[in-house]
């Protein structure tokens, strides 16, 4: 490990990932600090993964301005780091003529921030292109597009990792002091010292901020809860179908979502919250989410959901002010040497590559740095067997066995996608590591059948079976062997500690 970095990022979300890759670019040590075990566990994991146009958001804001940069840039971007993306475009659709005007104004809103191609249809033309949805009219978003989220966050701090950024997983910091130049930052076990800092802690960027004494920021947790719909029923709809955002609301409304693994998302809600770790899921929203997706996509059925999950929005505003909060980046008097990113809520997905741009501008006008040879433009993922054509999986297979043994049945991986996602850069081995790098246990028996198979491939990889996490830090899977048990060196009711 470097005795002092150029930079220490706090977080490795998609944001503080993407300005990691952008650094990695020139010749800076920079080290990121995650308090998970894996990156993405944070609302970068948890999102709809759409890549939003910038029509929702006020023209003007630094929100509007790193959407649309982001926007443009995502497909490419999506290209270069191997993640799967997709423009299938999107319709919001007014299920009574009254909210027309609604449509109207939105459309207005996108024009003035430069989304290009958009046009109200009526509910002929909106049945053409969505035959099973019905409404009075739709504003069509033909630029609006889906990525796999995760897979970006993933992509992004392993191809950094490569070019020699270092990556400290399971290292929540708990105080900084020093000053720009000289900052002393505190994990579990240690200390990293570092010139600058990023703070891209996302929902507790706040608390990293008040570490050096800022206190000018407050982050209200909004949780968003989601249904995911088995592939089954995934060709349903061919775009992103939204409705005219709820006034007031602290969301765009529940949206229908294709995802770029052909299922279907339901949601998100809306509900502050005290507690950012608060990401449970209830059986309350989920029929909630069925019904008002319902009122689009008639006849769906809670069989249909395979599973569920939540997102927390970092708002900046409270749920009794509510309204617009814009995005904070900003160096401030009080901690110079810091730059805060703060309520990087949605369009964060859509803005990273942008807001990435900015913050290294910001590093490198503090540090000037040559190019750095080791960064690479292009990065390949773990394969994806499965969409490749059989004759090229005759090859693969020819060329290595493992490609011809599939562990997940439902989401058809093979042995060496997870011998690969277990070897990765980051070394991540917990099994929700293994889960987001090969999809493995995604499908619709939900690891029943590849989770056992995947823990004997940790084992043969060397991992001992003590060591292994469904998440990383204590969330142990086993805690001793059955004759540790019988000998009573095992409590045989253990309390849940993740
Ligand atoms: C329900 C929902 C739907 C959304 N949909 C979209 C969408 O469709 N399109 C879009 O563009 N955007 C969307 N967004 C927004 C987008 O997900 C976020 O803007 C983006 O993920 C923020 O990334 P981040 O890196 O700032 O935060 P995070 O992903 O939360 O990353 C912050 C990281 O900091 C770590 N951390 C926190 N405290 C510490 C500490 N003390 N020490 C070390 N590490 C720490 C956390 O573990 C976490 O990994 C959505 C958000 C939500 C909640």
């Amino acid at each position: 490990m470097s005795d002092k970095f150029d930079v220490a990022i706090i977080g490795g979300g998609v944001v503080g990932c993407a300005i990691s890759r952008e650094l990695s670019r020139y010749q800076l040590s920079v080290a990121v600090l995650e308090r998970a075990g894996d990156v993405a566990r944070g609302t970068s994991g948890k999102n709809s993964g759409v890549v939003h146009t910038g029509i929702n958001v006020p023209t003007g804001s630094r929100k509007a301005a790193l959407n649309v940069a982001g926007a443009r840039i995502f497909e490419d971007y999506c290209k270069d780091l191997d993640v799967p993306f997709d423009r299938v475009g999107k319709v919001i659709v007014a299920l009574e003529e009254d909210q027309t005007a609604d449509l109207e104004s939105l459309m207005a809103r996108g024009v003035a921030n430069g989304v290009p191609d958009l046009e109200i249809i009526d509910s002929s033309t909106l049945k053409r292109m969505e035959p099973n949805i019905s409404g009075a009219a739709a504003l069509n978003v033909p630029t609006a597009a889906i990525a796999c989220p995760y897979s970006l966050n993933i992509a992004l701090a392993e191809s950094s990792a490569e070019a020699g950024v270092e990556y400290m997983l399971n290292s929540p910091v708990t105080a900084i002091s020093g000053d720009e130049g000289d900052f002393q930052i505190t994990i579990p076990g240690g200390t990293v010292n570092a010139a600058l800092i990023v703070n891209s802690a996302g929902l507790f960027s706040d608390k990293i901020a008040r570490m050096v004494g800022i206190t000018r920021w407050r982050i209200w947790p909004c949780r968003g809860e989601y249904v995911i719909l088995d592939k089954r029923v995934g060709g349903l709809i061919n775009s992103m179908v939204y409705p005219v955002p709820p006034k007031g609301g602290a969301g765009l409304g529940v949206h229908i979502t294709p995802t770029t693994d052909g299922n279907i998302l339901l949601g998100p809600s809306a509900d502050y919250t005290n507690d950012a770790d608060d990401v449970r899921t209830t059986a309350k929203i989920r029929r909630q989410l069925l019904k008002e997706a319902s009122e689009f996509l008639p006849g769906l059925s809670p069989r249909d959901v395979i599973t569920a999950y939540s997102g927390m929005r970092p708002k900046l505003v409270p749920s009794k002010v509510g309204g617009f909060g814009d995005f904070v980046i900003e160096e401030v008097s009080e901690q110079p040497g810091m730059m805060n990113l703060i309520g990087i809520e949605s369009p964060g997905l859509t803005a990273s590559p942008a807001i990435a741009d900015e913050v290294s501008d910001w590093v490198r006008e503090k540090i000037p740095a040559k190019k750095n040879s080791n960064f690479k433009g292009k990065w390949t993922a773990v394969d994806r067997v499965r969409d490749e054509p059989p004759e090229k999986i005759d090859a693969l297979i020819s060329e290595d066995p493992a490609y011809g043994e599939i562990i997940c049945r439902c989401e058809m991986v093979t042995r060496k996608e997870i011998v690969d996602s277990i070897n990765n850069g980051l070394e991540a081995t917990s099994l929700n590591a293994i889960k987001y790098r090969s999809r493995a246990t995604m499908g619709r028996c939900q690891g029943g059948f590849c989770g056992p198979r995947i823990i004997d491939l940790l084992i043969e990889n060397g991992h001992s079976p003590e060591s292994l996490t469904l998440t990383g830090g204590d969330s142990w899977l086993f805690l001793g062997s059955v004759e540790d048990l019988r000998k009573g060196k095992i409590p045989a009711v253990v309390e849940a500690t993740n």
